[in-house]
Parts: C-alpha cells; structure tokens; sequence
C-alpha cells in the first residue's frame, strides 16, 4: 500500500436541481423562475470532494471545473491522498454526469455502482427566494436508498466488499495518481451521512470497529442512533440542531446552543460519555465548537483533554451550500493523514483548517463546485 492516505466515504450522491424565484410560491401559483443550475451534490459526494480538494492543487488551473461533457481535469499534486466514494446512482444522464464530476476531481468512483433497473439517481429540488435567500428543498433519494446488501446478503461481508473498493463492478476512474494501488485494502479513514439506509450505515459502523477503520460520522440528516454507534467512534462532526436532537435537547433549543458555550460543553461531553473521541459541532456563521476526550471513559466522569471554540471566519455569504460538507471533507484529511503518519490528531489545528476551507464555501454558489482548492486556501 501507498503511504498516502486512503479515505472512502459511503454515502450519497444527488443532483441538486435550483431554481432562483423571485419569491415563494403559492399553493397552486406556476412561478416562473428566473435563472435554473443543476450542480452537483450530496452530502457523501460533497464531502468525497472536499477531502480531495483539501489536498490538490487546482486553482491556478484557473478554478478548472468539469465541462458538461465531464471532461476530466488534473488535479495531482504532492502530496496527496485516496479519496473513493462508494454509493449508488441511476443508470441516467444525472448518474453519469454526478461519476464525471467526481472523476474530474479525482476521487475514485469505481465503488458507485448502478441502482437496480428503474431506479433514478438521487435529486435535491432546490427553491431558492431570491429577496431572502431562504431554500425549501425537497429530496427524492433514488438510488441513494439501493445503498444497502440484497435479500440474503452477509451484510457484514457486503460492507467490507465495498469499503475495500476491489470487488464492485468498475468504471476506471481516469485520473488516479500515479503508483497509488489501495483497492486490496481498508481505508484509514470511513466517512459517512445519514443520506443512505439507517440500517448500512450501523452495519459499517460495526465492521469499522471490528476491522480498526477510523470512522468520521457526520449524522444528517439527523435521526436517533442506537448507543452502539458512538461507541469507540473516532470524528463526530454534527450541526448545532444535530447536537440538539442527538444530544437529547430537543430541536427548539438549537439556536440556544450556539450562543452558549456552557450549553455546548454540556452536549460534547454526553457525547464523550457515550463514547465519542472527537466531538465537533458546527455554528454556521458563529463558528465551531470542539472537544475531544482523554480516555478513560464512564458516564460519570468524563476525561477531556481538548476543548474550545473556534470563530467563524469572516466571510462574504453568497449560498452557504455544502458549507458543512466542505468542513468534514477537510477536517477528515487532517485525521487520515495523521492517522497515517502514526502521529497524535491535533484536533485544534484539523478545526481551524476546516473553518477556514468551509468560509470559502460559503462566498460561492453550489455545492461541489463552490469547494475550495487547497492553494485557494494557502
Ligand atoms: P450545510 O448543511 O449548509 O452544509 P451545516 O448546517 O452542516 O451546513 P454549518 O454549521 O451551517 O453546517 O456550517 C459549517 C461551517 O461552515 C461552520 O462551522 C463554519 O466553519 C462555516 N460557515 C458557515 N456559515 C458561515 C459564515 N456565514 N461565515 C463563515 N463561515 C461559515
């Protein structure tokens, strides 16, 4: 095995398809819009993205982006890291073009297998009201939903197939880098949402923890998790509302949350009792709150061996799109690489890393193509 780090997320991909009204429909009202884009998203595809860019160079290629064709860009750089995505898409023009994109930026894509016959590929309806810049979005997961083992399948060994990346069907991604051949071996790094089956995510959770794969959940949309899965979980990346309903508060009192930092230092360390390593909850424009645990662990006394809040970096907000996407991706590269490298996670620096990538994000419109290049960053 290479010594770049190998990351695979498991998890979704959409087209988002946006249309920017000049205001919210009424029930019943044909609006006509006045500008339409399909960008590619979703939140595994995004963050498959965001890793990869966080260690590729790109920008002086003048932000290259694929052609609607899905013409492939280089993007190699030293160094470097393995991003493979695995999920499912529909055998239609979204599912070719959302395999293009991913290419074009060089993740590989030879674990996104065609949904059964029938079966589109997953889309985000995006509204947007141009006066307020509010979104309603309504998701049609598709494929995205085919992410689980078949009737009498070993779910298990179905996992671990597919997270190895070496015995799905293939479609060579075009623009591997050099010497790099991780498809025998299990990634240092699983990322995952909760935009696939409930039931895959916790059976790769399981065989993660079995097999000694560091795993970075990212719990969205959030939905109650049985105990078992914060146990011995490495990265909990969540949003303020995730922690708020995962954390037991209740969704009402997200936006209390971010205001207080007592109240986010309550929420982390239930979350280190149950188990967690790393806890990181993102605040939007208010920033980031983390903690990570020192061992030794019970529900009555917690060991923290890192805590603070990190501000929002101040940016100029055009579609805050992908935002959350762009901060896992990137704080997911800083922990496979020094899980690779045997070295201590310094959790602080991966937060401010990805802070910063995330602030780009937000002064761009769309999902995947507003991610920033790691030399837009240096
Ligand atoms: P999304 O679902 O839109 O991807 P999210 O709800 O998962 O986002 P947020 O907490 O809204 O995630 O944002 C993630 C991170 O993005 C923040 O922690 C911060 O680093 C950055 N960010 C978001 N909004 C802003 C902003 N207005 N200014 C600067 N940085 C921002």
């Amino acid at each position: 095995m290479a010594s770049i780090p190998h990351i695979t997320v498991l998890g979704s991909l959409n087209m988002d398809l946006v249309a920017y009204v000049p205001h919210r429909p009424l029930p019943g009202e044909t609006l006509t819009a006045d500008r339409f884009a399909t960008s590619p998203g979703g939140k595994g595809a995004n963050q498959a993205v965001a890793s990869k860019l966080a260690i590729s160079q790109g920008a002086k290629l003048s932000r290259p982006r694929p052609s609607s064709s899905g013409g492939a860009t280089t993007t190699s750089s030293s160094p470097t890291a393995h991003v493979s995505m695995v999920g499912s898409v529909g055998s239609d023009a979204h599912g070719a073009q959302l395999r293009a994109n991913l290419t074009s930026y060089g993740v590989d894509v030879s674990g996104v297998v065609d949904a059964p016959s029938g079966t589109g590929t997953g889309v985000a309806m995006i509204i947007v009201d141009k006066p307020t810049g509010e979104n309603r979005i309504v998701l049609s997961p598709g494929a995205n939903h085919a992410v689980q083992p078949g009737q009498g399948q070993d779910a298990e060994e179905w996992v671990l197939r597919r997270l190895r990346v070496d015995d799905v069907p293939t479609d060579a991604p075009t623009n591997y880098e050099e010497g790099v051949t991780a498809h025998s071996v299990l990634p240092d790094m699983l990322i995952m949402q909760l935009e696939i089956p409930l039931q895959t995510v916790l059976v790769a959770l399981a065989a993660a923890r079995k097999k000694g794969v560091e795993v970075l959940l990212n719990p969205a949309p959030a939905s109650p998790l049985p105990e078992e899965a914060y146990v011995g979980l490495a990265h909990l990346v969540v949003n303020e509302t995730e922690a708020a309903i995962l954390g037991g508060l209740g969704v009402g009192n997200a936006n209390a949350l971010a205001g207080d930092e007592a109240a986010l230092e309550r929420v982390s360390r239930g979350f280190l009792a149950r188990g967690v390593r790393n806890v990181v909850i993102t605040l939007g424009g208010k920033g980031v709150y983390y903690m990570s645990s020192a061992g030794g662990l019970s529900a009555e006394e917690v060991n923290v061996d890192k805590k603070g809040l990190v501000p929002a970096e101040k940016a100029k907000v055009v579609d805050t799109t992908a935002a959350g996407d762009t901060f896992v991706g990137r704080y997911a590269l800083e922990a496979a690489v020094a899980r690779k490298k045997g070295e201590v996670f310094d959790i602080e620096k991966a937060v401010r890393e990805a802070n910063r990538a995330a602030a780009k994000t937000v002064e761009r419109p769309g999902a995947q193509d507003s991610i920033p290049w790691r030399d837009e960053l240096e």
